[in-house]
């Protein structure tokens, strides 16, 4: 390629970067027809009390598989997406389909579970954001406290004089909120206590190491120490073993998600994994 068009010099710098740039305008542009062309899917991943011993909730995540690009990871596609200007149309569609699967459960009678909603900090930035969503509540006629937003610190850090109004505003609605990916972000510990949160989710890098890693064993107990003085809940993500569900057990870790209890996983099977949990639970 390099002798084709005898710029020698840039195209060994451009290549990575040229194919790189290639893959997110392909992305981008089969991102805008991914939801009319029904591409796109919820898989849904248990959480568990540890000291309730129960299941309590799932967590929503986002899948798209594209005919010919095959499965795209949401790590990938998110960025481009918020990038774009795609993310509060992708973001309303998950909202909708979140609520409209934690309707159903309700109406089944698995109670009480709450739906988690991953928020991108580009929806958590629109003015109109607490009304889309409790619109989408009336319309399903779903109680407020049977969702929780998960949003990540970087959402909260660039303006946080709105970001705590936002949030506040959300708890008044009576939304469940939780801090996603905790200690990983930038926010400020003296911030925290001015967001009405309910729950701390920590970061799964800090709990992979957790049974060999003293640092990260100090973290994740500062962490749950924390949140304990602050009268927030604490989940640790990305539990792989019964070791690591043991030890944050006795670190007073109060819930659990990961692929030791369950993997994320579609509507049906979802069902089917709550029904052998609530008959377990009752035995
Ligand atoms: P997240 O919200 O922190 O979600 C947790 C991620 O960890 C998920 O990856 C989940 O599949 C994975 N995971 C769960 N248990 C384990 C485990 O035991 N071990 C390991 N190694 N991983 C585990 P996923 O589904 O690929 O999503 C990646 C990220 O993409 C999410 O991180 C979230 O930031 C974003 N995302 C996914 N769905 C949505 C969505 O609907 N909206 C927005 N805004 N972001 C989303
Ligand atoms: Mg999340
Ligand atoms: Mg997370
Ligand atoms: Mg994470």
């Amino acid at each position: 390629q390099a002798k084709e068009n005898g710029r020698n010099s840039y195209c060994f710098f451009t290549a990575g970067m040229q194919s790189q740039f290639n893959r997110s305008l392909q992305l981008e542009n089969a991102l805008r027809h991914a939801i009319e062309r029904d591409q796109l899917q919820l898989v849904y991943q248990p959480q568990y009390c540890l000291l309730q011993q129960r299941l309590t909730g799932f967590e929503a995540l986002l899948r798209w598989q594209h005919p010919e690009l095959g499965f795209i990871s949401p790590a990938e596609f998110i960025p481009i997406a918020e990038s774009s200007g795609l993310m509060t149309k992708l973001g309303d569609w998950v909202l909708q389909h979140a609520i409209q699967q934690q309707k159903a459960w309700q109406q089944a009678g698995f109670e009480p579970l709450v739906m988690a909603i991953n928020l991108s900090p580009v929806q958590f930035r629109q003015p109109d954001l607490l009304s889309t969503i409790v619109n989408q509540l009336q319309l399903a006629r779903l109680p407020a406290n049977q969702i929780e937003l998960e949003i990540t610190e970087s959402a909260m850090v660039d303006d946080a004089e709105k970001a705590i109004a936002t949030v506040n505003a959300i708890r008044e609605a009576g939304i469940q909120v939780a801090i996603d990916d905790f200690g990983t972000g930038y926010s400020s510990l003296s911030y925290l206590k001015r967001f009405k949160l309910n729950k701390l989710k920590i970061d799964q890098s800090f709990v992979r190491d957790l049974l060999d890693d003293q640092d990260d064993r100090a973290i994740v107990t500062a962490i749950i120490r924390l949140a304990q003085s602050l009268g927030l809940k604490t989940i640790a993500e990305g539990v792989e073993t019964s070791e690591h569900q043991g030890l944050l057990q006795q670190l007073g870790c109060e819930a659990i998600q990961g692929y030791h209890y369950g993997r994320p996983m579609p509507a049906e099977a979802a069902t089917a994994f709550i029904q052998q949990a609530f008959a377990q639970q009752q035995a």
